[in-house]
């Protein structure tokens, strides 16, 4: 099963992503996440994307669409996958039509997180994860129950991302409401889109996802 989770940046889309690929052995393609690794690893990609992703402005379909094709071809894919930070914009939805076509796949759904905007600064602007296994946190909402140790794996060692700032979020929010949200229509009028409530609990949100696509 090939799933996309739309929303704006802090809905969610990962934590679910990540519960989806733990439940049912589906892959999570973060394109966020390839992007910062190859950030990391000062990759020809890694250079050209780090001041536009700091800015919080999107990176060139190019690019992106590149990324997704490639990755989608691994053999870990195989069983299906979920797309968690693409399509963002027209151009990549329609690329990825494409593509699943050439590639013989089918996209069973696409499920928006819908979500409060100004809520949404806040959830961002406190979070951060363990750098030793990447379990999330938050200043205020979701703090390790033993201060400065992660809950997971008991590493010390924490990391906030780069664009987690305000200024940078406030961009990211506007990249979504101008370039990404209007690719919602698309998908509505295939009559697979599915609007789940990203305000609710972590599991209640959960509960609505499997509920679209069981
Ligand atoms: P995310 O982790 O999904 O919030 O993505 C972090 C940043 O990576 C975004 O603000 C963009 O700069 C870039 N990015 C991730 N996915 C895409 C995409 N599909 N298209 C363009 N830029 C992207």
């Amino acid at each position: 099963m090939n799933l996309i989770l739309l929303g704006p940046p802090g809905a969610g889309k990962g934590t679910q992503a990540r519960r989806l690929q733990d439940n049912h052995g589906l892959i999570q393609l973060s394109t966020g996440d390839m992007l910062r690794a190859a950030v990391a690893e000062g990759t020809e990609i890694g250079k050209q994307a780090k001041a536009v992703m700091d800015r919080g402005d999107l990176v060139s379909d190019d690019i992106l669409i590149g990324m997704i094709s490639e990755r989608i071809d691994q053999d870990d894919c195989k069983n299906g996958f979920i797309l968690d930070g693409f399509p963002r914009t027209t151009a990549q939805a329609e690329a990825l039509d494409g593509m699943l076509r050439d590639k013989g796949l089918h996209l069973a759904k696409v499920v928006e997180l819908a979500v409060d905007e100004e809520a949404l600064v806040d959830r961002i602007t406190g979070r951060y994860t363990c750098a030793n296994c990447g379990q999330g946190y938050h200043d205020s909402f979701q703090k390790p129950s033993v201060d400065g140790v992660c809950d997971n794996c008991g590493a010390t060692e924490f990391k906030r991302r780069a664009d987690d700032n305000e200024e940078a979020v406030r961009t990211r929010m506007q990249a979504y409401r101008a370039q990404t949200a209007p690719i919602l229509p698309y998908y509505r009028d295939k009559g697979i889109l599915s609007e789940v409530d990203g305000m609710a609990d972590i599991d209640e949100v959960t509960k609505q996802i499997e509920a679209v696509i069981s």
